[in-house]
């Protein structure tokens, strides 16, 4: 068994040590990801290093989870699998974040010590979409229609795939 993991880490001295973290922080630890998450009952797993890269103090590795969010458009279940690549290098100002090579992103620091949940939870954030969907079709509608309303662009669509459609083009050939 790892070591458990620290809730507050120093990034800048982590690096002068070369330390790594690897283990799994609950998702209920998130409170921000909890608004939009089904459930909140999985775990994140994490597997961070800390270097030094000439004067930069730099995070790389993988933040893993799959996070179970709801479809906008069927509002039924839907699970993401979230794997982030992390590259990350220490700044203490947003001067000092312009001057980053495109490789990293900023990890702006005012204190020595964050939450690691913190930084965790801000990664998954950042990836988290705007509208999630199914990537493949949605199951048919359990929902009557006028509790769902789909996005413009799929109301045609879904229309045309409506069955009762069909039956009233039938009844009205029978008349
Ligand atoms: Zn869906």
């Amino acid at each position: 068994m790892l070591d458990r993991l620290p809730h507050l880490i120093d990034p800048i001295s982590f690096a002068d040590k070369q330390r790594t973290l690897q283990g799994q922080i609950p998702l209920t630890k998130l409170s921000r990801l909890a608004d939009v998450l089904l459930h909140n009952n999985g775990q994140v797993e994490i597997d961070l290093s800390f270097s030094k890269e000439g004067r930069l103090s730099v995070v790389r590795g993988t933040i893993r989870a799959n996070l179970d969010l709801e479809c906008r458009t069927c509002l039924e279940a839907l699970v993401l699998p979230v794997d982030i690549q992390v590259n990350l290098a220490v700044v203490k100002s947003m001067e000092q974040a312009e001057r980053l090579s495109g490789e990293y992103e900023p990890l702006m620091i005012e204190d020595e010590k964050i939450p690691l949940h913190e930084l965790v939870e801000d990664e998954l954030l950042l990836v988290l979409p705007d509208f999630p969907r199914h990537a493949e079709e949605c199951k048919p509608y359990k929902h009557s229609t006028e509790e769902i309303k789909p996005a413009a662009n799929n109301v045609q669509q879904s229309q045309s795939n409506n069955p009762f459609s069909v039956l009233a083009k039938l009844k009205n050939i029978g008349d």
